[in-house]
């Protein structure tokens, strides 16, 4: 399947996020996908490309990327990379980024001096088939930088390689908690951003309770340093360190206060890291 092929005849414009079904989301994310896309011919500041592409079963896969230039960009940018459904079973991410753009398209301010770069479907066979693994039965977030033949991977790394953000968010929803929270890893300056992003979600979802996610200590909804090894982040060896930052949703509460805890926690990053960018990149 083409990415960027409906794979019915409804019309897009039907499609409003809170009434998406679990069942229909794969056809939604690739309606929404062309909508933007559409969107983005008439835009200043979104622009739509692919970054790669692959074939399986017959079929070709690509990966999309829209690029949001925000008012104000100087000569040096402040890129930050989103990534959403590397994990093919977690479309509120795909949703959620593709919201957070669509707002950005209406309030394009919100974006002052930022470059985004925003990878909504970084599994799109996952998405296709709502499993957590790519068609290769790999979980291609246990696969960064360790020379992995994947190309979803491979084309990942390149853009984590070339662009070097100065910071990379990492979307996902988890089944096994009971509210939002985040991995706090890279740049120091990352736990002041998480902080006020699980805030800003909590006026959709509460914080998660529990002591330990995953098997690590959490602390306020925070799980400081520890990761597992393989997940998508920037290479090692950048400095200054970047920050980084994976917001994970509670899967089992309404798909549509998922999507909208996300975008709160993006907006609240975008928002907070702002006064940072004024006293320069050393910090
Ligand atoms: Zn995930």
């Amino acid at each position: 399947m083409n990415l960027l092929m409906p794979r019915s005849t409804y019309d897009p414009l039907s499609v409003k996020l809170p009434t998406v079904s679990r069942e229909c989301y794969d056809e939604t994310v690739f309606h929404l996908i062309e909508q933007l896309r559409r969107d983005s011919e008439r835009s200043e500041h979104l622009f739509f490309s692919e970054i790669g592409k692959f074939k399986h079963g017959g079929a070709t896969y690509a990966i999309p990327r829209f690029f949001f230039r925000g008012p104000g960009v100087q000569d040096e940018p402040v890129r930050i990379g989103i990534f959403a459904a590397i994990h093919g079973d977690e479309p509120e991410t795909a949703h959620a980024a593709l919201e957070f753009l669509r707002r950005l398209l209406e309030e394009p301010e919100r974006a002052r001096g930022y470059e985004l770069y925003v990878y909504p479907v970084c599994n799109p066979t996952g998405v296709e088939n709502n499993t957590r693994h790519s068609h290769s039965g790999k979980d291609l977030n246990r696969e960064f930088w360790k020379g992995s033949a994947e190309p979803e991977v491979y084309y990942l790394e390149r853009e984590l390689g070339v662009l070097l953000f100065q910071g990379v968010i990492a979307l996902h929803a988890d089944d096994t908690t009971s509210g939002v929270y985040a991995y706090v890893r890279g740049a120091t300056l990352t736990e002041a951003l998480a902080r006020p992003a699980i805030k800003a979600a909590e006026a959709f979802l509460p914080r998660a309770k529990e002591l330990i996610i995953d098997g690590f200590n959490a602390k306020d909804a925070l799980i400081h340093g520890q990761c597992f090894d393989g997940v998508l982040s920037n290479p090692v060896e950048l400095k200054p360190a970047p920050f980084e930052l994976i917001f994970e949703t509670p899967q089992e509460e309404p798909f549509e206060l998922q999507v909208q805890a996300t975008v709160a926690a993006l907006d609240s990053i975008l928002e907070e890291y702002r006064p940072f960018l004024a006293f320069g990149q050393n910090l």
